[in-house]
């Protein structure tokens, strides 16, 4: 059955990309009814943190993408990565380099000045192993086929060819034993049984580097079979130069907790980005299970477009439950919340909203105290003519028996009319009264939801 994996570096949070390789990989194999693992490229001691590692797992719950079997970590493999090594150096297929620091600096510089490729140049790859030097440092390198070419049939990228005398003999194990990343990726996937390696389209160069390995694997034990490839073209941002920061590139977490998207819609949103169903906005988790496949991946780097995600959110929060909903705006209201007031006014603040900030934006009247906070323009707006008209509502609102949205339109709409003025000059006040601000619900979705006594008690206390 098919094997993916998503296999993270711990040196940052877990970014857009990042979260959209994770989720193709989770998504084939949810497809095609297989396994993907997690495994967590710790190699680089000093830049991967505890910190990035618990980010990179809680962005990827928070998406919904589960892992089969356990996390593998690459450092604890070390031992495993260099017993490889081991067998590639008894065999002959990779060798000991005794070159100093200095001779390949030496070396570089040379191509350098000859405007040569820099690479290494095989200067050990031949070498009687008599003639090695006893008991010097020494890195060990994989021996690289130097004629012919290497094609590999990319899912995404086609059919890609590359002369092998690009491809110098890099090191697969440092001076001090360890094993390099080329190295362990590969006997990672390898012993992961990964079938099928979905990852960033700057990876595709790493996958030629990466066969050498596997072919003489082949030669000496077998199996070691080739994964199949596709290397997902990385997302640019709306100007189409690479994404960064300044496109709103950011760790999936500030998606959650700074811009209030749910996570169906980063889902969504991602999915889309890169992958195509026709002409398909919206689709599930489940759909997209079943509609998944990487003949849809396209060649071409897609867009990040904020308001795109944003729009895509907007949809999601209207078809959320209210009270999932009123959870996640409490912690982002400044005031004391009932959270079964704020589910029950949902339906009316999330016809607009594009976020949860946006939702919590406008809920907040509901928790203010008396006195009310007043913006700048609502202060404006409450003139003494203004005040004027409210103690005529604040009269006639007493009197109303049902305190219904239609009633109080009613009633609302016969003032404006009595005093001969358009229903917004009664409006905008009383939402100054009500709100403190002037943008807020339908006026009288704000009377209903702060109930009689408190929708009084605020427009008194402007009222002349
Ligand atoms: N650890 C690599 C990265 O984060 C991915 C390696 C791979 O997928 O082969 O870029």
């Amino acid at each position: 059955g098919v094997v993916t994996r998503f296999a993270p570096s711990p040196t940052g949070f877990l970014h857009i990309g990042g979260a959209r390789t994770a989720l193709f990989n989770w998504l084939f194999a949810r497809h095609h009814g297989g396994k993907t693992l997690l495994r967590i490229e710790d190699t680089d001691r000093k830049r991967s943190t505890q910190e990035a590692i618990d980010a990179i797992l809680d962005g990827l719950d928070w998406l919904g993408l589960d892992f089969d079997d356990d996390t593998v970590f690459q450092a604890q493999r070390a031992e495993r990565h260099a017993e490889v090594a081991h067998k590639l150096l008894d065999a002959g297929l990779a060798y000991k380099c005794f070159a100093t620091p200095e001779e390949l600096e030496e070396m570089r510089a040379q191509q350098r000045a000859n405007k040569q490729p820099m690479r290494y140049d095989g200067r050990w790859r031949d070498r009687d192993p008599a003639e090695t030097p006893e008991g010097a440092p020494f890195v060990v390198r994989i021996k690289t086929p130097q004629s012919g070419e290497t094609t590999i049939e990319d899912l995404v990228q086609g059919s890609v060819t590359v002369r092998n005398e690009e491809l110098d003999d890099y090191i697969i194990l440092r001076a001090d034993g360890t094993p390099t990343y080329m190295l362990a990726v590969v006997v990672d996937d390898h012993d992961m049984g990964v079938t099928h390696v979905i990852r960033g389209d700057d990876h595709l160069n790493n996958a030629f580097r990466q066969l050498p390995i596997y072919h003489a694997m082949q030669a000496i034990e077998g199996g070691w079979p080739i994964p199949a490839y596709a290397h997902v073209p990385l997302i640019h941002g709306n100007d189409g130069a690479k994404l960064s920061k300044r496109h709103g590139a950011l760790g999936v977490e500030e998606y959650r907790d700074e811009m209030g998207i749910l996570p169906e819609a980063l889902f969504n949103y991602l999915l889309r980005l890169g992958w195509g169903y026709g002409d398909r906005e919206e689709i599930t988790r489940e759909e997209a299970i079943e509609l998944f496949d990487i003949d849809g991946v396209g060649k071409s780097p897609s867009r990040f477009d904020l308001k795109k995600l944003e729009h895509l959110n907007g949809n999601y929060i209207r078809e959320a439950d209210n009270a999932r909903l009123a959870a996640l705006v409490a912690p982002r209201i400044e005031a004391e919340v009932d959270e079964k007031l704020l589910a029950s006014a949902m339906p009316v603040l999330k016809t607009r909203a594009r976020n949860l900030n946006e939702l919590a934006e406008g809920a907040a009247f509901l928790f203010q105290r008396r006195p009310l906070e007043m913006t700048e323009k609502a202060a404006q707006l409450l003139d003494d003519e203004a005040r004027a008209r409210l103690g005529l509502v604040s009269d006639r609102l007493k009197a109303e028996n049902s305190w219904t949205i239609e009633a109080l339109e009613a009633t609302t709409k016969a003032i404006a009319e009595e005093l001969e003025l358009g229903l917004g000059k009664l409006a905008q006040p009383m939402r100054a009264a009500l709100t403190g601000t002037t943008t807020s619900p339908g006026i009288f979705d704000v009377l209903v939801l702060l109930g009689r006594d408190e929708a009084l008690a605020r427009i008194d206390a402007q009222a002349a």
